[in-house]
């Protein structure tokens, strides 16, 4: 079976989230050559994730397989990234997050530079406002400090959500780094990317269960 395009999804108690996200994706999927597939990356969810991929299984369209990666525990969103690249099967991979933030109305777009040579094409979330001028300066001191821009950039602004060759994937698989920065990865296998500028992301769809924490975000 000759699988056009994989797209995988991590996900950590996602799956109210992801039940609405799945149906939008498959209508996507639909103006695509040959087959498609979808991989979810079950990060240890302690919700009924596993319960709304199964129904999901039995109403997905044909042209699409869906597969669940069931991990034993919660191991990070780096992991899981990893844990789905390394089950895909597509020419070309694409990277999206599960709580509809990565907007499904552009992957097509992707898919057009992807046609025209590029390698690695990268959503970048240009409009930062919404972030609290904290959290946008800890950002920008952490990639100043990361950066060796004589042999690579990791490139500012610039996500997990991205469409990818399968040259592309089968490098950052190869490299031996069990603790994975994705981002650095990125950078490191060393295709030129090409950025896409994102319009304001989405506001994420809410977790189920997710705990409490601090957000570094604008109310
Ligand atoms: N995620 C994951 N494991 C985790 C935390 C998050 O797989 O331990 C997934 C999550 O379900 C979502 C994506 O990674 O699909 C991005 O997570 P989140 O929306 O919390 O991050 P942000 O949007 O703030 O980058
Ligand atoms: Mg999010």
């Amino acid at each position: 079976m000759s699988i056009y395009l994989s797209i995988v999804i991590p996900a950590y108690n996602e799956a109210p989230v992801l039940d609405q996200f799945l149906p939008s994706l498959y209508c996507a999927l639909a103006e695509l050559p040959d087959q498609q597939e979808i991989v979810i990356v079950d990060d240890g969810s302690r919700d009924n994730l596993r319960e709304v991929f199964q129904a999901h299984l039995a109403a997905c369209p044909a042209h699409i397989a869906l597969r669940l990666v069931q991990l034993s525990r919660n191991f990070g969103k780096e992991a899981a990234l990893s844990a789905g690249l390394a089950n895909t099967q597509g020419r070309i991979v694409a990277m999206m997050d599960a709580d509809g933030q990565h907007p499904i109305s552009v992957l097509q777009e992707m898919l057009a530079l992807n046609q025209q040579g590029i390698d690695m094409v990268v959503g970048v979330q240009a409009n930062r406002s919404h972030e609290s001028w904290l959290a946008r300066s800890l950002k920008r001191g952490f990639y100043h400090f990361m950066q060796d821009t004589h042999r690579y950039e990791i490139k500012p602004n610039a996500g997990d959500f991205r469409l990818m060759s399968r040259k592309v994937v089968d490098a950052l698989l190869a490299l031996p780094e069990r603790q994975r920065f994705m981002k650095g990865l990125y950078a490191w296998v060393g295709f030129k990317p090409c950025m896409f500028r994102l319009r304001r992301m989405s506001v994420r769809m809410a977790r189920a269960s997710a705990k409490p924490r601090i957000v570094l975000t604008r109310p």
